[in-house]
């Protein structure tokens, strides 16, 4: 009898709890997306990816069932930090100074970004940093077009004191770069980094440029370099170079003249390769490791 009366009881509890629970509709999410759009196209995020992440969210959100009186605002809020997370978190964490670590002599890193974006910079801080680990690093200036390339690397280069392998400019970027790692086998020098063109010319085509130095290199990891500033522009820019040599990292630069930074958002997107360092300013120091936490509340404001 008593178990008869329990099953009532739980039964009762069930329907209960139905009634009390309603549905996510899409129209509610959609209002609530409303202003997160706004945000984050102004955070500099680009149109194709807030167009994913408002799909990614509505798929995590509507038809999941919610007890009444909770507040749907937080549930919609929590739902949209957990996307942003999602896409700013791929599947490869890397350990940049234990891949190096466990590597055969040279690690090679190849940089890829258009000009300007603060690749050459870049280089020098991540090769002070590898330096300040303890690591030997050799620079391959494989920019063997843009004018004073070759000489702003060495003036970098000699300020973090770093040795530069060149040939004279207009000469094959591939063996350049070739050359930078036999100097590093004969040296056992841990690292190469090498530094590379950022514009075609009708003459020259960068992509084809950029994959015949990977494939004369096999480089252990291509870090796209970006500018944070770039807006829309750069998930172009992270298309073309992931197309043509696929990218492994990436360094975001000039986060601290940037209001938001949604270009990390973007560049996740497209390349699903983790973000490795933000750069922070124009100094050798200005290097900071990047954090997904900080920077989806950085993004949401
Ligand atoms: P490259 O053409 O891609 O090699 O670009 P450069 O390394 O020459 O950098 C272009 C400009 O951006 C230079 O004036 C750099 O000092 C500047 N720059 C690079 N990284 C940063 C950064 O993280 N913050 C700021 N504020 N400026 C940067």
């Amino acid at each position: 009898e008593n178990v008869e009366k329990e099953e009532k009881e739980a039964e009762k509890k069930g329907i209960l709890e139905k009634i009390l629970m309603v549905e996510i509709k899409e129209k509610d999410v959609e209002e609530a997306l409303e202003d997160l759009e706004l945000e984050l196209l102004e955070a500099d995020v680009a149109l194709e990816v807030v167009d994913a992440l408002k799909e990614k969210i509505k798929e995590k959100l509507v038809g999941k069932k919610v007890r009444i009186g909770t507040d749907k605002e937080k549930i919609i809020e929590d739902a949209v930090r957990e996307a942003i997370l999602e896409i700013l978190t791929p599947p490869r964490k890397i350990d940049l100074l234990e891949e190096i670590r466990k590597s055969e002599k040279p690690y090679v890193i190849l940089f890829v970004g258009f000009n300007g974006s603060g690749k050459t910079t870049t280089i020098a801080k991540l090769a002070h940093w590898l330096k300040k680990n303890g690591f030997s690093v050799v620079i391959a200036a494989s920019d063997t077009f843009r004018a004073g390339a070759i000489e702003q690397l060495e003036e970098h280069a000699k300020r973090v004191g770093v040795k530069v392998i060149k040939h004279s400019y207009g000469a094959d970027p591939a063996a350049v770069a070739y050359d930078a790692i036999q100097h590093a086998k004969a040296r056992g020098i841990d690292v190469v980094l090498i530094d590379t063109a950022g514009r075609s010319e009708t003459n020259r085509n960068l992509m084809d440029e950029m994959r015949k130095i990977a494939r004369v290199t096999k480089p252990n990891l291509v870090v796209f370099v970006g500018d944070s500033l770039a807006g829309n522009a750069i998930v172009e820019q992270a298309r073309q170079f992931n197309d043509a040599v696929k990218i492994d990292a990436v360094i975001l630069t000039k986060l601290d003249a940037d209001a938001r930074g949604g270009a990390a958002l973007s560049i996740s997107h497209v390349t699903n390769a983790p973000i490795l360092f933000v750069g922070i300013g124009q100094g050798y120091d200005d290097l900071m490791p990047f954090d997904e936490k900080w920077f989806v509340e950085r993004i949401l404001g």
